[in-house]
């Protein structure tokens, strides 16, 4: 360890791979925004500010106790450098190590991959990919950093990188706590020397930043909690700018919502949905957008407790000054009281949502458009706010033009007079189900029928059973009782004779593959249909089981059902007579093709080798 004032020999160090190929595209690619470099800067200033003011309410021992919270920015036009200062919790040698010579975020790979594969470089983003030190380099050649951590029995390190695949590393005596970052800006950067353009970018990136900044002893921003300040008393614009702040967004929200609540539990909440959904493009499971603060400290970042994991996409701060400001994240997470602030903000937002819904459904489509699988993954797991979750489900349905949304209370307004039930299918698209043999039977009914395109869907019907004690019915269930079709089919059917003796020896010529073979009252102009017997299982369901290799096709089993009063079943009632062999070929075509209708998986070889011999016969 160094004596105070003296500074050891630089040790050089390399950059983890994945770090050497972040700072080879951005210290070689033009941007447009360069200016976000300095936002990046100030958020991990602010990061460590607010770490120190929590250490400081818990801890006792802290370094340099009696230094202000805040950050000083110092633009030099001569030297052509800009200095940023924080009085944070600082780094250790180790952490500095871990922390800006390695990438731990899992997002991170999947963003440089982006970020090389697109031709316009856009390193807004880069924030969120926790890799936000690094866009300096966009503007600086060098980069030197001096820093302190706030533990009694540290002392101070330097770290210098011209980004260029190594840094190098010292030890230095008495630094005061926090963080000094220098950038020696490159020729082309000059600009951000300037102490007014400085000002200019902290007034557009972070003016909710909750700590000082300073520009030359200059205070720039206003240090507010809005959160705590009366609905009427914010503008839309300072909305807007604390939400680029909180959720490190260049855009505006599409949703906000701002609450307050004094009893039973004093709740401040400012909550937003932004307006893309990046889970969705593949960038890996997000972090939770919420931070938990008690009488403004912030207490936890990211919480992963103070919303349902499914409410990730949120972007926001909760504050409650019931919280205990010492509470930990293993507390927090089995803690009665923050389980009750979750419920209520939860059902709040939900509430919320459902308000605008009503009020914009055009805009609530857009929404539903990006976010629906969070939705969906709380209408599946979440048990305490099923009822309010399932009110927000949209669908597309044989009764609606293609691309408009239906919820279940408008499927159930218009449910016919005599049905029971609410009909759904599933399949990967509307064309695939309208041309399918599933829904025939309740268009000719004028049944409306529900369509779901993602068999997790399917999943949540299953799980609810039913809505407003109407049962959910799959299109694809056997045994479903319909209006009879008799005046809408044209042909005769089979006399009940033949039709007993085809369907006997169609189930022989299948064997174990069906469980019974019936002719059909629900089909119009398919010859056959595979329906489930087993009323907790849709083939979509079942489809989703065959790709993780799991066959459940025992658990319940499948009825064929024949339209005897199609021509093909009718000539394969004679063709049976006469050339026994060849009609079992062509009823196990029969078959195949209607577990193709269903999606589920068949033999290509047996069956082109099968088309093969009935082409033969039909030449
Ligand atoms: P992120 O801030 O998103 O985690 P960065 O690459 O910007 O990613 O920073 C990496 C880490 O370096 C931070 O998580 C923090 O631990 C540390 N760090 C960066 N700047 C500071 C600072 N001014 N004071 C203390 N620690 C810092």
């Amino acid at each position: 360890m160094p004596e105070a004032g003296t500074a050891q020999q630089f040790e050089k160090k390399e950059f983890q791979t994945e770090v050497k190929r972040l700072l080879d595209i951005v210290i070689n690619s033009l941007y447009t925004d360069r200016e976000i470099f300095l936002r990046e800067l100030i958020s991990n200033s602010a990061d460590a500010l607010e770490k120190l003011r929590y250490q400081s309410v818990v801890n006792k021992e802290i370094a340099g106790k009696d230094l202000p919270l805040e950050i000083s920015i110092q633009p030099d036009d001569k030297e052509h450098t800009i200095t940023i200062t924080d009085t944070g919790i600082g780094m250790t040698r180790d952490e500095l190590v871990e922390n800006l010579g390695t990438i731990a975020h899992s997002g991170s790979k999947t963003f440089i991959q982006q970020l090389n594969e697109s031709e316009q470089k856009d390193l807004s983003l880069i924030g969120q990919f926790g890799v936000g030190f690094y866009s300096a380099f966009m503007v600086a050649k060098k980069i030197r950093l001096l820093t302190r951590s706030y533990l009694p029995n540290e002392t101070g390190c330097e770290w210098v990188s011209e980004g260029l695949g190594s840094y190098d590393m010292r030890g230095v005596g008495d630094l005061p706590r926090g963080t000094k970052i220098i950038l020696e800006l490159k020729e082309d950067a000059y600009e951000f020397a300037g102490e007014a353009r400085i000002k200019e970018i902290i007034r557009e990136y972070s003016s909710f930043v909750p700590f000082p900044i300073k520009v030359n002893g200059e205070q720039v921003n206003t240090v507010q909690a809005i959160w705590t300040r009366n609905k009427n008393e914010v503008t839309e614009e300072e909305y807007n700018e604390f939400y680029k702040f909180v959720a490190t967004a260049h855009d505006e929200p599409l949703y906000r919502l701002h609450f307050t609540a004094d009893a039973p539990l004093a709740i401040n909440a400012l909550l937003f949905v932004p307006q893309n959904n990046f889970e969705r493009f593949g960038f890996g499971r997000m972090e939770p957008g919420t931070n938990l603060y008690s009488r403004k400290i912030l207490i936890q970042p990211h919480s992963e407790s103070i919303l349902p994991e499914w409410l990730r996409f949120v972007k926001g701060i909760v504050d409650s000054e019931d919280i205990p400001l010492n509470i930990s994240r293993e507390t927090a997470q089995d803690s009665a009281l923050i389980a009750r602030l979750r419920r209520v903000i939860t059902g709040r937002f939900l509430k919320f949502l459902d308000k605008e819904a009503q009020d914009d459904p055009e805009k609530y489509a857009e929404f539903w458009s990006r976010f629906s699988m969070f939705i969906k993954e709380g209408a599946t797991t979440d048990f305490t706010h099923r009822q309010d979750l399932t009110k927000l489900l949209r669908f597309e349905s044989s009764a609606a033009e293609p691309g408009q949304l239906i919820s279940l209370a408008d499927y159930v307004d218009r449910m016919k007079e005599g049905q029971k039930d609410i009909y759904f299918t599933n399949g990967p698209t509307r064309e695939s189900i309208e041309a399918g043999p599933y829904i025939e039977a309740f268009r000719a009914a004028g049944f409306e029928v529900i369509y779901n395109y993602e068999p997790i869907d399917d999943f949540i019907f299953s799980n609810l059973g039913e809505y407003e004690e109407k049962k959910f019915v799959s299109a694809d269930r056997a045994g479903l009782e319909l209006p009879d079709l008799e005046e809408k089919a044209g042909e005769e059917p089979l006399d009940s004779e033949k039709t007993g003796a085809l369907t006997t020896w169609f189930k022989e010529a299948l064997g174990d593959r069906v469980s019974e073979v019936k002719a059909s009252k629900r089909l119009v102009e398919s010859p056959a249909i595979i329906l489930n017997l087993n009323p907790m299982i849709t083939s979509s369901m079942e489809r989703v089981m065959q790709v993780a290799n799991q066959d459940i096709s025992h658990m319940g089993g499948k009825a064929l059902e024949i339209n005897t009063r199609h021509k093909l079943i009718k000539k394969l009632d004679t063709l049976r007579e006469k050339d026994p062999e060849f009609a079992r070929t062509v009823a196990e075509q029969i078959f195949d093709h209607a577990l193709i209708a269903a999606g589920l998986v068949v033999n290509p070889l047996d069956m082109v080798e099968r088309v093969n011999q009935i082409l033969e016969k039909a030449l």
